[in-house]
Order: structure tokens, then sequence, then C-alpha cells
């Protein structure tokens, strides 16, 4: 694509200029003098291209001048694009003219060498512009973008909650308490209760916001800010909304196989597995996971929630995401809807992802009576003052509904491939870190 007579490095990847003549400008990612030619790597934000400069091609000052070029100097360059298989990406550009705009300072912090994880981390700010950070951050926006388009194309209507609030939806343990004036506010845990109210107005709604939970373990797969990917829908059973949440996930593994093969391969996931995966994924009690877990001697009791360690042994049985339902009542927050079959479970579903990674989803159906909302808010020991205008929802036009939160980190991490949740985000916040 042209913008201002400059072409983008990625079109030019994709072989739509071959032997043309073209401007690019972008970041110097690396150089290397031989004889007399400058190799330079240059990067525009939509790729990576390898550049050469021949003394005698360029002015003999230009030629000169490219010598005190430095990492992450800007550049503009001229020259003529040719098919070369010995550059990374097949293709390079014979530079007949340069513009420096920005000659950056020596010693780039980020050094051609290893650094370990907390130095990279205090360096996000340019850590980010690694080629394994563009990557995973280009495969996070086009999921987003993929997710979006499904939602429209089925007739959601993207809608906002607030970020301040009054009332927990997930329990007071990862509260994060903010000074509002004379008082005190929480950062929002879910959209999950202004869902419920916003059903009644637009029927099947969608957000992708951040949630904040005071996450007080350290574990790889929790941020205490993370982006939370939310649908809730009128009409909508537990069965319904796992179809969801099956078609949701369908459209954006075959738009992410599509959109960045390129990247998903070199990160390790090649397009081929997520065709592999694609639903239906299989759906098992929590009854079950019980006796699964009993087989593999995984210390646990009817009642516990999963964690971690029990999830990790659980993905060991699966090779795509599969559903885990009916968890206990006592495990769930309050808006679960009891099954009428069995009071002590709920009519809840949480998909988990294999190969170690375990729950990207949590969701299911919510409780449309205003008696049992009173008989578990009550039993869950919250105070019905706080939830007022919640309750309020069962008393003016309820309809049975459903919704699930994905965390977009968790799904990303599962996708790429990574170690930990903190690489599926630019700037994580984790317990001990809120810079940079
Ligand atoms: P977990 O048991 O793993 O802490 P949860 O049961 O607290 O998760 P939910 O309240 O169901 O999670 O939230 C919905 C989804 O949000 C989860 O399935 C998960 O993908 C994501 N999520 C929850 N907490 C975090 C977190 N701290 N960091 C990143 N993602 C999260
Ligand atoms: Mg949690």
């Amino acid at each position: 694509m042209e913008k201002n007579g400059f072409v983008d490095v990625s079109s030019i990847l994709s072989g739509c200029y071959t032997g043309e003549k073209v401007r690019i400008r972008g970041w110097l990612d690396n150089m290397r003098s031989s004889g007399g030619i400058h190799f330079f790597l240059v990067r525009d934000g939509t790729g990576i291209i390898q550049c050469t400069m021949k003394k005698g091609k360029v002015d003999n000052e230009k030629f000169e001048e490219a010598r005190k070029l430095t990492q992450e100097s800007t550049l503009e360059l001229t020259g003529t694009v040719q098919e070369d298989r010995r550059a990374p990406g097949g293709y390079e550009i014979r530079i007949e003219d340069m513009n420096i705009i920005h000659l950056a300072e020596e010693g780039y912090p980020i050094a051609k060498k290893y650094h370990g994880p907390e130095f990279l981390l205090d360096h996000r700010h340019l850590w980010i512009r690694s080629e394994k950070m563009q990557k995973i951050l280009r495969v996070r926006a086009k999921f987003l973008e993929a997710a979006r388009e499904w939602f429209q194309l089925n007739g959601y209507t993207e809608f906002h909650s607030p970020t301040l609030i009054t009332a927990a939806c997930e329990g007071g343990s990862t509260l994060f308490t903010v000074k509002y004036f004379n008082t005190e506010a929480y950062l929002s845990q879910s959209w999950q209760l202004y869902a419920e109210a916003a059903i009644a107005s637009l029927g099947k709604i969608y957000t992708v916001a951040p949630s904040f939970r005071a996450e007080k373990s350290r574990t790889r797969r929790h941020l205490t800010e993370y982006w939370h990917l939310e649908a809730e829908a009128a009409w909508c059973d537990l069965e319904c909304i796992m179809k969801v949440q099956e078609d949701l996930l369908a459209h954006v593994f075959n738009a992410l196989s599509e959109r960045v093969p390129r990247e998903l391969e070199s990160l390790g996931r090649p397009p081929e597995e997520l065709a592999r995966m694609m639903p239906p994924f299989e759906r098992i009690s929590y009854d079950e996971v019980v006796d699964i877990l009993a087989k593999k001697k995984v210390k646990f009791n009817w009642g516990d929630d999963l964690g971690w360690t029990e999830e990790q042994k659980l993905t060991e049985e699966f090779d795509k995401p599969f559903f885990v339902t009916h968890f206990p009542t006592g495990v769930k927050a309050f808006y679960h809807k009891p099954d009428p079959a069995r009071q002590s479970v709920t009519l809840s579903a949480d998909l988990l992802a294999p190969e170690g990674y375990g729950e990207i989803t949590g969701g299911g159906q919510r409780i449309d009576d205003l008696e049992e909302l009173l008989r578990r808010i009550e039993e869950e020991g919250l105070n019905p003052k706080d939830y007022e205008w919640y309750i309020d929802l069962r008393r003016y036009g309820s309809v049975p509904h459903s919704g699930f939160g994905l965390g977009v980190e968790r799904v990303i991490a599962w996708l790429c491939k990574l170690n930990h949740i903190r690489d599926a985000i630019a700037f994580p916040r984790l317990i001990n870190r809120v810079y940079p």
C-alpha cells in the first residue's frame, strides 16, 4: 500500500513491487558492512526487509554517512526491489538514495545477545520492537479483529460497561479498591452485572475491555489487568452459549490461519494445528473430572475448584479445547444458575485449552428467578443492598440468559505457545510490576 509515495515492506515481501523503484521508511534493525557494501535490515511496522547499499551506486557522501548509522536510527530509503533468495523474506532493496531522519543514540539497551526476563520487562518499551513481540502483538490484533467480525456477523451489538464500580461480581478477594473522592470504588473484574442489564436493551451483546483482578499469587497465567472478551445473550441456555463459543473460535481459527500464517508458524504453531483443533469441543462434567483426576492420582475432592495443577493434568487427556460443565454451586459466583435437576451444581461451563494451558473461558447460564437470586446472594454472605439495581432486573422482564468471558491473553498465550501470559500483552501488569 502506498502512502505519500512510501510503500509498506509487507507489500514488497508479498511480491507486489518486484523490479520496481520504491521508497520505504522505518527503523534500522541491524546493519553490517562488508567490502564495498552496507547491509541494512529495515523494519517499518509491517515487516522487515534487507536493503543493500553499494559503493558507487549512491553518492559517495551518503555511503560514508551510512557508516555512522546506529541501531534503531530512522531512515527513508529509495531503491529498486529485487527478488533474492539469500535475503530474509526473499526480497531486497538495492538502495539508490538515503535520508537519515533520526540518528539513534549509541548503545541501544537491547543488544543482540541474551537478556534475562526481568531486564526485558524493565525495557518493555523497547522490547516490544523485537521480532517475537511484533508477531505476538499482530496475532493478538488479528484475533480480536476476527472475534469482533464474528459478533457483528451474528447479530451481537458491542456494549460498554463502567470500569469504576461499587458491586463485586467475582468475589471480594481479588478486588482493587480505588479512592473515589470521599468514598471508595472498585475496578471492574468483569462486565457481568451490567451486561445482564444491557441484554434487556440490546438482546445479544459483547465487549472487549480490561478487567482487573488483584491476584495475590504469582502464576504464569494471571495478570492483574487483562483484556476480557465477554458476551451475553438473552434467550440463550447453557448448550446455546457453548455453541456460541465453538462458532466464534472456529471463525477465529480460520481467520488466523489465513491472515497470520507466517507469524503462527514461526511462533511454533503451524496453521495446520489450528485446523486440527476445530470444534466441536468435547464436553465433560465436573463429576467426570473428579473421576479422571482420581485415576491420575491427583488429590482433588468433589467441591474443590480446579486450579492450574489439576487443569494441567486434565489437559493431558485432550488434544483440542474441551468444556468442563456443571461446576459445584460453591465454586462459582453467585449469579450462576443452579441446575434445576440438581441444585448442588450450576449450569456452567469453562473451556480449557490443551497442552497444559487450561482455562481460557468461563461462563454459563445465569439466574433469572428473583427468589433464587436473593437466596444465592444470601448464601454467599453478600449484602443485597449492594445489588439492588441488579436484583431489579429479575423484577422487570426477566429472561433465560447466558454468557461467557474469555481471557484474551490466556488464548493468545496458548495459540502462540508462550511460557508465560505476560508475553501475550505489550505492557503486562503483574503482582510485582506496573512499570513501564
Ligand atoms: P482462574 O480460576 O484461572 O483464576 P477465574 O475462574 O477466576 O480464572 P473467570 O472469573 O471465569 O476466571 O474469568 C473469565 C476468564 O477470564 C477466565 O476464563 C480467564 O480466561 C480470564 N482470566 C481470569 N482471571 C485472569 C487473570 N488474572 N489474568 C488473565 N486472565 C484471566
Ligand atoms: Mg481467578
